[in-house]
């Protein structure tokens, strides 16, 4: 049972059934999953929600698929935490981080594979497949390895080890394309066609990018049923950026917060820019892109949702961070050393990012800033392991580790 009533066009409004589908027929606008919301009024509370499980599916009332039939391998809840020593470092006394890393295939993609995984067997379909930047890989696989669902996941031929080991561990049929991620969508899309599989990021998007919300559900809620004042948020194709907003919005439409007044701002890695690149023009129409950076899991270079950040950038008075590949790693080693967090370089990009915001004044020190981290660190080594102070290699004696020791000593390095 779900509150969700129709898919209807993002532009021209018109109505489709709850189906496989992603694109208007008559203007080729995205679908979005449409609620009924004085029913939902009428049915959540605050004390229903806490009651629930300790995962994403205690907003269930909120999701487009019938929670008791769920693929649940424990995606969602994550910490939030108050980032009280890199919150010192950046100026800002009231920095918290929502720690997804911690999620099952430990990045936040398995928010939105539980609830397309979930909606995609309802509508029948036995196998799920995915156009992946890496950790949507990882995910599907997961997900349909827990379902007893077979998986075809696509992915650019050039990444990480870590994530390519991070699908085949669960026994996908694991597709390297040669070319990149904008190249392996163009496939998939193509195949969608041809196939009747549920590619969760093609057509059944509108359940995919739902899940996403449920980020800014628990946000909220950890913060005490408050929006945050600013939110910093890593964009690939713009989906998290603007689903975490439509979270806290829907929030305040039945009454469990008040109306938020949220700033969403955007990440990006110089390599990968088109939405900060438009935005730093003042344009609202993005040029696409030929990606080249070390945060292969946001190298989206004609982003699907880009425009549609745009306007949310806009309409909340945020603002867009382009980092370097180096300052992505200085984002990484920063996070890792002030709050014992190893993310990934897409997690890179938003500390790099949060950073440059608060030095050219778009974020203020007297704001409640959540910043996103979306994805574990062991799936991305190589981008740190040749930059990080190396190991004492010692005989098991005492002298030599005190040999070994005191020599560090001498440099002012221990
Ligand atoms: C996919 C991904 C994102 C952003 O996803 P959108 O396509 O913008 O929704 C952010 N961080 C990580 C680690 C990702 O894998
Ligand atoms: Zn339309």
């Amino acid at each position: 049972m779900s509150f969700a009533t129709e898919l209807r066009c993002r532009e021209c409004h018109r109505s489709y059934p709850l189906q496989a589908l992603h694109a208007c027929e008559f203007c080729f606008g995205p679908l979005e999953v449409q609620y009924d919301y004085d029913a939902l009024r009428r049915h959540v509370s605050r004390r229903r929600i806490e009651a629930g499980p300790p995962s994403l599916w205690r907003y269930r009332d909120f999701l487009p698929c019938d929670a008791d039939a769920a693929i649940d391998i424990g995606a969602g809840f994550t910490p939030l935490i108050h980032a009280k020593n890199l919150g010192k470092v950046l100026g800002l006394p009231q920095l918290y981080l929502k720690n997804d890393t911690v999620n099952p295939t430990w990045s936040f993609k398995d928010r939105v594979v539980a609830v397309a995984a979930t909606r995609a067997r309802e509508l029948g379909f036995q196998k799920l497949a995915c156009a992946s930047t890496g950790n949507l890989a990882n995910s599907v696989s997961a997900h349909a390895a827990a379902a007893g669902m077979e998986a075809i996941v696509f992915i650019p031929a050039d990444l990480e080890e870590g994530k390519i080991v991070g699908s085949s561990i669960y026994g996908p049929t694991l597709v390297k394309v040669r070319g990149n991620y904008d190249a392996v969508n163009r496939l998939c899309a193509e195949l969608a066609g041809a196939y009747n599989w549920a590619f969760v990021n093609v057509n059944v998007r509108p359940y995919y990018s739902e899940g996403s919300k449920t980020l800014g559900f628990e946000v909220a809620e950890q913060l005490g049923w408050r929006a945050p004042d600013h939110c910093v948020v890593p964009i690939a194709s713009g989906s998290l950026f603007i689903k975490i907003r439509k979270g806290l919005n829907e929030l305040a439409r039945v009454g469990l917060i008040d109306e938020p007044r949220t700033r969403m701002s955007g990440a990006q890695a110089a390599g990968c820019s088109p939405v900060a690149t438009a935005w730093a023009e003042r344009s609202m129409n993005f040029r696409p892109q030929k990606p080249n950076t070390i945060a292969k899991s946001l190298a989206i270079g004609n982003p699907a949702d880009g425009y549609y950040a745009l306007v949310q950038l806009r309409d909340t008075n945020g603002d867009c961070g382009s980092v370097t590949d180096d300052e992505i790693v200085e984002g990484m080693k920063l996070l890792a050393e002030t709050e014992g967090i190893f993310a990934e370089t897409a997690g890179g990009v938003t500390i790099a990012s949060l950073k440059q915001l608060v030095e050219r004044g778009s974020i203020h020190p007297d704001e409640l800033v959540v910043a996103f981290i979306t994805g574990a660190g062991f799936k991305t080594i190589d981008a740190v392991a040749g930059r990080l102070k190396p190991a004492l290699e010692i005989d098991a004696s005492l002298e030599s580790f005190e040999r070994a020791y005191g020599a560090l000593a001498h440099t002012g390095v221990a």
